[in-house]
């Protein structure tokens, strides 16, 4: 078995829910797994040696939502409300898409994940196929849910389903696959229902939009009576495991629906923000013991596939929120960035650096001016450092990104591909496909 030894950094770890920062630590990994981690100089040597001194060794992070292959699109429908964002620029650019260029944008989106030290997302999109291509041959793990809508009719979930067993537990373990109905207002309750039963004779969970905006609540309440999260949990959702992507408007009595089931809540303040869609109130989950993971949605309404930055968002918009300091205070904001992902996906194996754990460690530099000098380092973390203090990310024990160059993937082959194919992916010939779209 592969032996690599980490040696001196300072580490982040988590005892349930509280982080505990060591200092002067090293990691051990055999294979696929965390083996041991003690102070520097104690554990023995190893064959590969990473030299970590003057360097922070986090939990790879978890991106909890997102859609990786519309980084194709970044920057492509700035200053736009939900609707108009989602009608007149995404759906007539996604039109544009063959499986080919779901492959290369896939590829750019986890070279920017692994360059931001996110080793895992759970990640909802079409051509799921080139998606796991892509997962397996990066080196990262992730969860994947191919999103389906209720017009795209039975015989087109059942590919989904397909798809399912096809990748379930693929590339040594590191994907996982899930349904993606892509929500509660574009999936109807007899859909839903189906989605349910299928999610429980696979074993597997379910990943959609729930309850995104003001007007997905008002709406469903004028169609079915019934909230979004009501629907979801009548069609049987909540009685396997679920990803619920933004759920900002859940009533009261949703937050009960949720409580004590396997539902974990996808974050990401930052497309809320440029969307003006509102913020969830977070300790209204958190009080009830609701998982709740961050994500960075799609880079288009996102900008960037980057949990720094969300996590940094969700502390100050959390505060600002709520008119109170206190709250989203740095002991809540780590553990949700490094373990709320973990708990949100079941992947009970990741979030923290423990002996036992999976290998996805990521190493981070601490010497740029505005991250010293270091008298908090918890504060430092969350308000200082960042996607480009990120110096070697490991996952699953193999290492895939070091010193500022990838070891799994060409970036260079990848942006070659991706600009030879913008020309005909940006043309929208907006009236002729919006036609084409059902409202
Ligand atoms: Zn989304």
């Amino acid at each position: 078995m592969t032996k690599t030894l980490i040696r001196g950094c300072d580490a982040l770890t988590f005892e349930g829910t509280k982080p505990v920062f060591l200092n002067a630590q090293d990691i051990l990994i055999e294979g696929k797994r965390i083996a041991a981690l003690g102070k520097s100089g104690t554990l023995g040597e190893a064959k590969k040696v990473i030299d970590a001194q003057g360097m922070l060794a986090v939990p790879g992070m978890i991106n909890s939502h997102a859609h990786v292959p519309m980084v194709l699109f970044r920057n492509a429908g700035p200053d736009l409300n939900a609707n108009d964002w989602f009608n007149k620029v995404i759906f007539p650019l996604e039109s544009n898409l063959t499986p080919e260029d779901v492959y290369w944008g896939a590829m750019l989106g986890m070279a920017e994940m692994i360059e931001a030290g996110i080793t895992c997302v759970a990640d909802h999109y079409f051509e799921m196929d080139q998606v796991a291509k892509a997962v397996e041959q990066t080196g990262l793990r992730a969860n994947l849910a191919w999103a389906v809508f209720e017009h795209q009719g039975y015989e087109r979930f059942e590919q989904t389903l397909e798809f399912v067993e096809r990748w379930q537990g693929k590339a040594g373990g590191r994907i996982t696959t899930w349904l993606g109905p892509h929500s509660s207002y574009l999936c109807g309750p007899e859909f839903l229902r189906r989605c349910a039963e299928e999610a429980g004779r696979l074993g597997v969970g379910n990943h959609l939009h729930v309850s995104e905006t003001r007007e997905q609540v008002t709406l469903s309440l004028e169609r079915y009576g019934r909230t979004p999260v009501e629907v979801v949990a009548e069609a049987g959702l909540l009685d396997h495991p679920a990803i619920f992507a933004h759920c900002i408007y859940p009533t009261e009595s949703d937050l009960e629906l949720m409580r004590g089931r396997l539902v974990g809540i996808a974050q990401a303040p930052k497309t809320y923000l440029a969307m003006a869609m509102g913020l969830a109130d977070l300790p209204a989950y958190l009080e009830r013991g609701i998982a709740v993971g961050l994500a960075t949605d799609g880079a288009v309404s996102s900008t960037t596939l980057d949990l720094f930055e969300q996590m940094r968002l969700t502390a100050l918009t959390q505060k600002d929120k709520a008119g109170d300091a206190a709250v989203m205070n740095l002991d809540t904001v780590l553990d949700l960035a490094f373990q709320g992902g973990a708990r949100a996906l079941r992947q009970e194996a990741l979030g923290n650096l423990k002996p036992g754990m999976l290998a996805d460690v990521v190493l981070l530099k601490q010497g740029r001016a505005a991250a010293q000098p270091v008298n908090n380092q918890a504060a430092n973390l969350v308000y200082n450092l960042g996607a480009g203090d990120v110096d070697t990310v490991i996952c699953d024990g193999q290492v895939l990104y070091q010193h500022g160059k990838h070891l799994t993937l060409d970036l260079d082959e990848i942006l070659k591909e991706v600009r030879s194919r913008l020309p005909r992916l940006m043309n929208k010939d907006l009236e002729k496909k919006i036609a084409e779209y059902p409202a």
